[in-house]
């Protein structure tokens, strides 16, 4: 099993067989070397500092309904909100103030009509902050809105494929939502020159070992800049609300095989994990995670956010618990890096 991690790391790359060995593995003793090897190289990378990226969830408006999700449209009991573009730029100066310079627009899918209203906002931070650089994750959209974005001073945006198995998506999603069409937006990012993150929901219902493998042999080769991949938690108002959570070792082990495929790769060490257990985010971090994504949004509107249940929002999770969350990663000989935090590739 070492001798596969030890491949991995020095090529790169693993086979189907080699790839699910290290998915389904019960020696412990292996997985903690695969832990071992992924922080080294991202040490190599980025030394003992991450990342922090100020989290603003613009809106809990979608129009989709997404099976898994709780912003999805058919949930009623979910009181909707969208922040208006002041409470946006005050939450992006608060974490200016605090020393974030990057700022993340997270929300439902809107129609594109509605993508101009964006567009000035973005073009308003830019214009404000213009060392910040600028994430979007605002879900699928024609190439002409994303161009328009990014045209207006997104750099950045993230869109998980969630699953690149085309049956199981389906079983995720409704009918008219797609695989392939969310394949083909990750394209159009790409071409627009955005840096771009993808990534999945570790442990979805029905998800297999062989979906995993393929969805690393897509990460491997697609070569996203950025991946968002946390576990599965369910939420009780949705149709999926009765299946089991995502695990913190698969989504470990997952973080720790991206580091080897993809060394220069920002991975956040995400809230799902930290919601799992409280030293989820830590350990995200010793198996290969480079960044922290805290909260930004006004505290009085994070409850609505709720995208599966118990979702952390306070503590070091939120921007303002950030002294909170340096002292945690003091403890494990990690640091915050304020920069833009860049992909070096
Ligand atoms: N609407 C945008 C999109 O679809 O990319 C961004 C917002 S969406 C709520 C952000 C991410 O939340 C999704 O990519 C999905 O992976 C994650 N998510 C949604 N429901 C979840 C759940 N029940 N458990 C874990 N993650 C979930």
């Amino acid at each position: 099993m070492e001798t596969l991690i030890d491949r991995l790391e020095q090529t790169r790359h693993l086979d189907e067989r080699g790839l699910r060995a290290l998915l389904t593995t019960t020696d412990t003793g292996a997985v903690e070397h695969l832990h071992r090897r992924a922080r080294a190289v991202a040490q190599a990378h980025y030394g003992t500092g991450i990342y922090v990226r100020g989290l603003i969830e613009l809106t809990n408006v979608c129009r989709n309904d997404c099976l898994y999700c709780g912003i999805r449209r058919s949930n009623h009991h979910v009181e909707r909100y969208t922040l208006t573009a002041e409470q946006v730029l005050s939450c992006c100066e608060q974490g200016y103030r605090l020393g974030f310079r990057t700022l993340v627009l997270q929300g439902g899918e809107w129609s594109d009509d509605r993508a101009g209203w964006i567009a000035d906002l973005v073009g308003e931070m830019r214009r404000r902050w213009p060392d910040c650089a600028i994430t979007l994750s605002l879900g699928e959209h024609s190439r002409e809105v994303y161009s328009l974005w990014r045209d207006s001073g997104a750099d950045r945006y993230l869109l998980r494929h969630e699953t690149h198995n085309r049956a199981h998506y389906s079983r995720l999603h409704p009918a008219e939502m797609s695989r392939d069409h969310r394949l083909q937006c990750l394209r159009w990012l790409r071409e627009l020159d955005y840096q771009v993150g993808t990534g999945i929901m570790v442990g979805s219902p029905w998800q297999t070992v062989d979906h995993l493998v393929e969805d690393l042999q897509f990460m491997a080769e697609f070569g996203p800049q950025m991946v968002g991949l946390g576990p599965f938690i369910a939420q009780h108002d949705t149709p999926l609300g009765g299946y089991p959570n995502g695990t913190a070792d698969m989504t470990t082990r997952l973080y720790s095989i991206v580091r080897l495929m993809l060394p220069t790769a920002l991975i956040p060490s995400t809230t799902a994990l930290a919601t799992l257990s409280p030293e989820g985010r830590l350990q995200g971090i010793l198996a290969g995670a480079n960044v922290v994504m805290p909260n930004l949004s006004p505290s009085d509107q994070r409850a609505n956010y709720a995208l599966y249940d118990g979702k952390a929002s306070t503590g070091a999770e939120a921007a303002e618990g950030i002294r909170r969350l340096e002292s945690q990663l003091a403890t494990i000989g990690y640091h915050i890096d304020w920069s833009r935090g860049d992909h070096r590739g």
